[in-house]
């Protein structure tokens, strides 16, 4: 999401004339765009804008600018570490941006001392709706569109609902065309965006017949010409309603692959955390939508060592993880986010067993990717080809439940979809070769 947000800010620069470069060291403005989920998060970027900070010393014109959650999150009290900060602007402001910048640079153009860092981190009625242009690169096969911003779901962790504000959707009009244009622009798998996609236009649309808002854009989505894939990402476990679960059964362009948070295995910690369901019901969504898709592939995220999480509770995480047999996972070690609820909660779990309960799943993790991947040895997958790989030594793609593929091609190749025989597995990714056309395999 934070990517996605620099691009759109990106492309408001471009618009406006401002040039992107890839190299720090050639640019006259560089802008952070932060992360607050954990403490960690914070701390990088609190590194890098002091880095950053010498350069401006010795460069006064050189223009440094904080954007995003932490931005939001602690406003113009990031000056106390941060005094050479120019811009401090918030999640609901990145559409400012563009204006702050010709200001400052017009102000210093006319010799005007420029003395207060800006600082805007104030709520915006529809800011949701800037977050829409794209930076397209060439023959751009993937593209991620932003359908929602904010979180209404309080989990007790969570310091989103603070840095993002409440959840608030963009039209559903807005999107499609959208996603047309960039399906006009080659762009063949877009991944939907947002806090809790599976919350999509429940307040500004009615449900039509039994199916959520979420899911009649999913359809608007899937007529698109040229489109051959739809992801999205992060739904929440309540947002699996019947429909979005039949939704797998007859909307062939969604990828079978499906990101499902589950924060905790242990009823106990779900109901501390705040999460609206339990682990039988989180088992029962795995078989439903396993059911509808025997290839459905799944990804989750844990976060290990919330406060009073006991080894039982952590036993019941690892039970569940091994149940479902996730492809991926994202596992956090509980980061104490100040002026949330779990902030203050008793029995804060040590960083060492955070950790070790944090190696034991990675363990388990790094096991399932390379069994899953090995068990794919020998099979035929469908590979949308995404253009040459990072070494540049061969072309790379994705299959429908989201695993990497390298194998030769041609560039006439990339945004077709490609049956590859996969002919080797790593934990990380597959290698094979393409099937000739009119080969079975
Ligand atoms: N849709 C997701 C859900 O159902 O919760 C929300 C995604 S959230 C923005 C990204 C992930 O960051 C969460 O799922 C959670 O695992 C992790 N996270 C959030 N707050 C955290 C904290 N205080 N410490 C560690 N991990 C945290």
């Amino acid at each position: 999401m934070n990517e996605r947000d620099s691009e759109a800010v990106a492309a408001m620069l471009r618009a406006r004339g401002y040039r992107i470069v890839h190299d720090e060291d050639e640019c006259d403005i560089l802008l952070l765009n932060t992360c607050s989920i954990r403490d960690l998060a914070e701390q990088k970027a609190i590194g890098k804008a002091g880095h950053l900070a010498a350069r401006k010393r010795r460069q006064p014109e050189f223009v440094l600018g904080l954007l995003g959650c932490m931005a939001q999150n602690r406003g113009a009290a990031l000056l106390d570490q941060l005094p050479d900060l120019d811009l401090i602007v918030g999640t609901q402001k990145f559409h400012r941006v563009p204006g702050y910048l010709d200001n400052l640079r017009a102000a210093r153009a006319a010799g005007v001392p420029v003395g207060a860092t800006i600082v805007d981190v104030a709520e915006e009625a529809d800011s949701q709706n800037s977050i829409r242009d794209h930076v397209l690169a060439d023959r751009q096969v993937t593209a991620f569109v932003s359908i929602q911003q904010g979180c209404n779901m309080d989990c007790t962790f969570c310091i989103v609902p603070k840095t993002r504000g409440d959840e608030r959707s963009r039209p559903m009009d807005d999107i499609v065309a959208e996603c047309r244009t960039l399906a006009q622009n080659g762009v063949r798998e877009i991944t939907l965006l947002g806090q809790i996609v599976t919350s999509y236009g429940r307040r500004d649309y009615a449900h039509a017949g039994g199916t959520t808002p979420f899911v009649q854009l999913l359809e608007r989505l899937h007529e698109i010409d040229g489109l051959a894939r739809l992801r999205f990402t992060s739904p929440h476990p309540r947002g699996f309603k019947q429909d979005l679960i039949a939704a797998y059964g007859r909307l062939p362009k969604l990828c079978p692959c499906v990101h499902l948070p589950l924060q905790s295995g242990s009823n106990r910690i779900l109901r501390a955390m705040n999460r609206p369901y339990s682990r039988e019901r989180y088992l029962e969504l795995v078989a439903a939508l396993r059911a509808v898709r025997p290839d459905m592939t799944f990804s989750t995220d844990i976060i290990v060592g919330f406060p009073d999480e006991s080894e039982d509770d952590f036993a019941q995480t690892r039970e569940l993880f091994a149940a479902v047999n996730y492809d991926m996972a994202y596992i956090f070690k509980y980061s104490v986010r100040s002026g949330t609820p779990a902030a203050t909660l008793p029995g804060q779990v040590p960083e060492g067993i955070k950790e070790e309960r944090n190696q034991v799943l990675l363990r388990m993790l790094e096991a399932n990717s390379r069994r899953r991947n090995h068990a794919l040895v020998g099979t035929v997958q469908e590979v949308l080809v995404e253009g040459p790989d990072r070494k540049g030594l061969r072309y790379m793609g994705r299959t429908p439940g989201n695993r990497t593929v390298h194998f030769a091609a041609e560039p006439r190749l990339i945004g077709e979809l490609a049956p590859v025989h996969i002919a080797r597995a790593t934990t990380a990714a597959l290698y094979g070769d393409l099937v000739p056309a009119g080969v079975e395999s």
